[in-house]
């Protein structure tokens, strides 16, 4: 958050945010990560001497390229098959996404995998109960912050605000350079009055969140606990992500972090260069179960 206001504050010297809006336990330490494939024999090694693997992917930039608007992104069928066959084969597949779940789900289509939405506030088997960690009053109070953000970026040209029940995000990528100083001059007010009230810089969208205790990571560990139960496994984990809200993933998890896109400095120990790049990887994951 601490990059979110810098950001916000080079958008509008005069804003003042509240200090309590940067992340309370979130240091990124930065690597420069090696490609995949540099080292794919010593990771196929260990593809196959795991007990268990889970394989968790970012959506928007880590399995498709980003589109110019939100709703025009579906998973290739291509892709889509190779994650049905790799969860066909008892490895646990998990798309965490910063969507809304029923629009990821839609998106993707893959059964038998795993779903998380709205960066980890909701999360479904593909067949399955919801489970939330969203509580009626947040969820009330998210939706009234979306309403007054509407009004005030209404007038906007291009600007696309998404109310995703746990979290709002504002889309400015159509968005130009005058306006988008008013869409920071609404973002700096709003965090005036909610002091306490995160906020997470994405690729030409800023997001919302509630609190700062629930985040990607923390739902792929309740869903490790839900698939192993009582019986603790050694599971092998991979996350794939882009952006930098999938840094704090990179930098607190255990296992293989692949960060996606322009090689540059990351949390991440591995690097791709693009979503085709991780159609890639989801062949050779294949033959290496084999
Ligand atoms: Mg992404």
């Amino acid at each position: 958050m601490l990059l979110a206001r810098s950001k916000l504050q080079r958008g509008r010297q005069r804003a003042k945010v509240n200090r309590r809006n940067a992340p309370s336990s979130f240091a990124l330490r930065r690597n420069t990560p090696l490609h995949l494939f540099a080292d794919w024999e010593a990771i196929k090694r260990r593809i196959r001497n795991a007990h268990e693997i889970a394989l968790f992917f970012d959506f928007d930039g880590t399995l498709v390229p980003i589109a110019p608007w939100p709703d025009r992104v579906q998973l290739p069928p291509g892709k889509r098959k190779q994650l049905e066959m790799i969860a066909r084969k008892d490895v646990l597949v998990g798309i965490v996404s910063g969507r809304q779940l029923s629009d990821l789900r839609a998106r993707v289509g893959v059964k038998g995998i795993w779903y998380v939405g709205s960066h980890g506030y909701f999360f479904r088997r593909s067949v399955g109960p919801v489970h939330t960690v969203l509580s009626p009053s947040q969820r009330t109070e998210m939706r009234k912050i979306s309403r007054q953000l509407s009004r005030e970026l209404k007038a906007i040209p291009g600007v696309l605000l998404e109310f995703k029940q746990a979290t709002i995000a504002i889309h400015y990528r159509h968005v130009s350079g005058p306006d988008y100083r008013k869409i920071v001059v609404a973002i700096c007010r709003l965090l005036r009055d909610n002091p306490e009230m995160p906020l997470l810089p994405g690729k030409k969208v800023w997001e919302l969140f509630p609190n700062s205790r629930v985040n990607k990571l923390t739902a792929i560990q309740h869903i490790l606990n839900l698939e192993e139960g009582d019986q603790k496994r050694d599971t092998l984990v991979f996350y794939f992500g882009d952006d930098s809200i999938d840094e704090r993933v990179f930098s607190q998890m255990e296992g293989i972090s692949v960060v996606v896109g322009k090689h540059r400095r990351s949390a991440a120990t591995f690097f791709l260069k693009s979503p085709a790049e991780v159609g890639r990887f989801l062949r050779q994951f294949c033959a290496a179960l084999k």
